[in-house]
């Protein structure tokens, strides 16, 4: 070997990598495409040493947005999202967000730096492909790696460092052969059949196998809230304007990926029969069982048990009478409650009502956007009103009820759609309390220049506030720690102000016709962010209902 040759070698040999870069290497190897997170001591070199792989760096304004963004991240691609935060009040501010997504189900890696290594403490650059599987693999959810500061700027020889290759997709598990045959057989046999479609059938990409199930066996279905668009909502079979009734008669309930919770009141009386058959469909054993007992428990992936049911139904086919008394009821009530609802969209009131103000959306929501939403009546209407026609297009405050998800999602959503398919768009339905938690990231919204249109459902309060006369008349008793009541938000607060002041459109509108001319606007621009602060009623209210939406427990 010549001279220069072995310098060469020893070169290489001796060729130094950061910490940092063994760790943003470490996640470009396990397909990671996305961070979100707020630099500081020790962790921004991770985020520099992350771009430079082509790991895309959203700066956010508070962790806990950050961790909602990538944990939407992780439900939307199926591949973790990374939040990157330093250690103490910013690890303290993510937990919110590894809270989500753990009740949500859905992957997500948070990477803190912490103090200085302490010499026990070893190996930790090992564990990111160990957390990347266990945040994707059975129930997916949150992991958490720790990063000592030393570790991030320590330079090593590059050859000393053990590389882990990507891990393996998740495997994919079916249901014991007998259970199928079970499940099909009471599905046969049912007499007021229900299909719930929930977020975990969303995840595990079922949409193409559930919707042949549905039109194969003629079978109505009701989607949860994120399980809206896995059949689009406007499908004949979709008995989401029934919710209550459907749930109340039905005699059996096959669950795919949606839990027996408070979203779905327990699985009991008197919200549902008290000799409902449930056949749940789930990948987490844990999860079969829980508050009821079900007919037959089908373990696995949701997409592969779907099929296997299919074959049952290939083998020996069967439907549903479609003109059965079960439908004829069904069709009755979606009838009924969807006149109720445009009754209330057309009152003629000076102020708008949420149902004027969603009929006013929906007719100009473009079919293939991403709906964000949270809030109280502002989510609940909202969600009876818009449409989803796309599964994995509807992002909500979830399982934990969270609010400030709202924005932190938005910029995933709008990423994602960026990336794998640019012009679509995303709306972002804010109540103002609801706004309020992460608004912040408008700035983080006009510097990546993601041209999300925000609404800010205005009624001034958390679930009902005062007009601005009625305010300035209260504070006539006191000092408004005093007097005002705990729901009250400041009157007419110019939200769109927020958007103004980093460059983005703002708009406040108070009239249907204001509210449909700055929504064309904002669909026509696709260059920028705009916000609309849509004043409505302070005491607007949702209509009537059958039952409360949080079922106490009388079990
Ligand atoms: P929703 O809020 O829509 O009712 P939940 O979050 O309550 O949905 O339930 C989702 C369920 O889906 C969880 O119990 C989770 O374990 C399950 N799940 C997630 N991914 C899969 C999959 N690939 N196959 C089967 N079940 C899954
Ligand atoms: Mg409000």
């Amino acid at each position: 070997m010549s001279e220069s040759n072995l310098v060469a070698r020893s070169d290489v040999d001796e060729e130094q990598v950061s910490g940092a870069e063994v760790i943003a290497q470490a996640l470009k190897t396990q397909h990671v495409e996305y961070m979100f997170g707020i630099v500081g001591i020790p962790v921004t070199e991770i985020a520099v040493a992350a771009q430079k792989m082509g790991i895309r760096y959203v700066g956010m304004r508070n962790e806990q947005a950050a961790c909602y963004a990538a944990s939407a991240i992780g439900y939307l691609t199926g591949r973790p999202g990374v939040c990157l935060v330093v250690s103490g009040p910013g690890l303290i501010h993510a937990l919110g967000g590894m809270a989500n997504a753990n009740m949500n189900c859905w992957p997500l890696i948070v990477i803190g730096g912490s103090s200085e290594r302490s010499q026990e403490t070893m190996g930790a650059f090992q564990e990111f492909p160990q957390a990347v599987r266990s945040s994707t693999y059975g129930r997916p959810g949150a992991c958490y790696v720790d990063i000592p500061a030393d570790f991030v700027n320590l330079q090593a020889n590059v050859n000393s460092i053990k590389f882990m290759e990507c891990c393996l997709p998740p495997p994919v598990s079916m249901a014991e052969p007998s259970a199928v045959c079970a499940a099909a057989s009471v599905i046969r046999h049912a007499k007021k059949p229900l299909l719930i479609i929930g977020k975990g059938a969303a995840y595990a990409h079922a949409e193409e196998g559930i919707r042949k199930l549905v039109e194969q066996c003629g079978l109505p279905f009701l989607p949860t809230p994120m399980g809206k668009g896995v059949i689009p909502d406007n499908h004949p079979n979709c008995v989401g304007a029934a919710r209550s009734r459907a749930l109340q008669f039905a005699d059996v309930i096959v669950l795919f990926g949606a839990r027996l919770n408070w979203i779905l009141h327990f699985g009991l009386p008197p919200r549902y029969q008290p000799h409902v058959k449930f056949i749940q469909v789930d990948i987490c054993a844990e999860e079969l069982g829980n508050n009821v007992k079900p007919a037959v428990t089908l373990l696995g992936d949701i997409n592969a048990i779907t099929k296997q049911l299919l074959e049952q139904f290939d083998k020996t086919p069967w439907q549903y009478p479609p003109e059965s008394s079960w439908w004829r009821t069904l069709r009755e009530k979606m009838k009924s409650n969807e006149a109720a609802s445009k009754e209330l969209a057309s009152q003629k009131s000076p102020t708008m009502n949420y149902y004027t103000v969603f009929y006013h959306v929906q007719e100009q929501l473009p079919r293939d956007c991403f709906v964000v939403s949270e809030g109280a009546n502002t989510m609940d209407i909202g969600r009876t009103v818009l449409q989803n026609y796309l599964p994995r297009h509807r992002l909500d405050a979830g399982t934990f009820g969270t609010m400030g998800v709202g924005l932190g999602f938005a910029i995933a959503a709008a990423l994602v759609a960026k990336d794998r398919n640019p012009g679509q768009r995303v709306i972002c339905v804010e109540g103002d309390s609801a706004f309020g938690f992460s608004g912040m990231e408008v700035e983080t919204i006009c510097r990546y220049n993601l041209p999300i249109i925000l609404l800010v459902v205005n009624n001034n309060g958390i679930y009902q506030g005062f007009d601005a006369d009625s305010w300035k008349e209260l504070l006539k008793f006191g000092d408004a720690t005093v007097v005002a009541p705990p729901v009250c938000l400041l009157p007419n607060s110019h939200y769109e102000q927020v958007m103004t002041a980093f460059g983005g459109k703002g708009y406040f509108v108070q009239t249907p016709e204001e509210l449909q001319k700055s929504l064309r606007e904002s669909l026509a621009d696709t260059t920028k962010p705009s916000l609309i602060n849509i004043m409505i009623k302070p005491q607007a209210t949702r209509k009537t209902q059958d039952f409360h939406w949080l079922t106490r427990s009388n079990m």
